[in-house]
């Protein structure tokens, strides 16, 4: 099928024209263990017009993370600093610990004509929709069952019994959140999942009101006629 499709392309030889458009605020959110990360950085990986927001972050790095790429990791005096003096777009404790989203990065991305994405909570979902409500494309990823969320949440074998508890009560409340956001994915398998994912991101591409370029596209059209 999709050899078929190429040679069609191909033969059509078409150049699409590029058409102008806003970028977009593409965020997951999810209790913990619904394989929110993986889906994250997939999506990243595998398109180019869209970068991920790193947060700043209270909590202790994994031993797997990176400072400056999963996270810019600070102490709470830094992440304070921060706060106050209104450098971040959203902020929400977490877990015990504090997540914000820098505000800059996403301006300059978004100037750029590209999207960003954001692995954050619903409560700064909830801050990004009252500060750009119409740039926001939200999608909650649900676990396909509670014993897979524990399993995953347990795997993370660099915490703690106490830490896997408070996630799991955490995750408790998170789960109820779903109702809030424009769209559900079950990931239930990862490829199937992702592929949703991207199916609502080439939709939301696509809306009219994010397509700037195609007034002008249409007036010409319009004015020739
Ligand atoms: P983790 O500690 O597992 O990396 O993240 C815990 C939770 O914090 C996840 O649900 C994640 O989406 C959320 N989170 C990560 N960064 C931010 C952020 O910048 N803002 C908000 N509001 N939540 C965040």
């Amino acid at each position: 099928m999709s050899k078929k499709k190429k040679t069609l392309t191909k033969k059509s030889g078409t150049k699409r024209e590029k058409i102008a458009r806003r970028g977009l605020m593409f965020v997951l959110s999810s209790p913990s263990g619904a394989g929110k990360t993986t889906l994250t950085r997939l999506l990243v990986q595998k398109e180019e017009n869209i970068e991920l927001s790193i947060s700043v972050t209270t909590r202790k790095r994994r031993p797997s993370e990176v400072d400056g790429v999963h996270y810019h990791f600070l102490t709470r005096p830094e992440f304070e600093k921060m706060r106050d003096a209104g450098e971040l777009l959203e902020w929400a404790e977490v877990h015990g610990n504090y997540y914000g989203t820098p505000a800059k990065p996403v301006e300059k991305t978004i100037a750029k004509g590209k999207d960003i994405l954001f692995d954050i909570d619903y409560q700064g979902t909830r801050q990004l929709y009252k500060k750009a409500a119409s740039d926001v494309v939200s999608i909650f990823i649900l676990p396909p069952s509670i014993a897979e969320m524990k399993k995953r949440i347990r795997r993370r074998a660099a915490e703690d019994e106490q830490t896997i508890k408070k996630r799991l009560e955490t995750a408790k409340h998170e789960l109820k959140r779903w109702g809030e956001y424009d769209y559900v994915v079950i990931n239930d398998d990862l490829d199937a999942a992702f592929a949703d994912i991207h199916a609502i991101l080439s939709a939301e591409r696509m809306k009219r009101v994010r397509r700037t370029g195609v007034v002008a596209f249409a007036k010409k059209l319009q004015s020739k006629l």
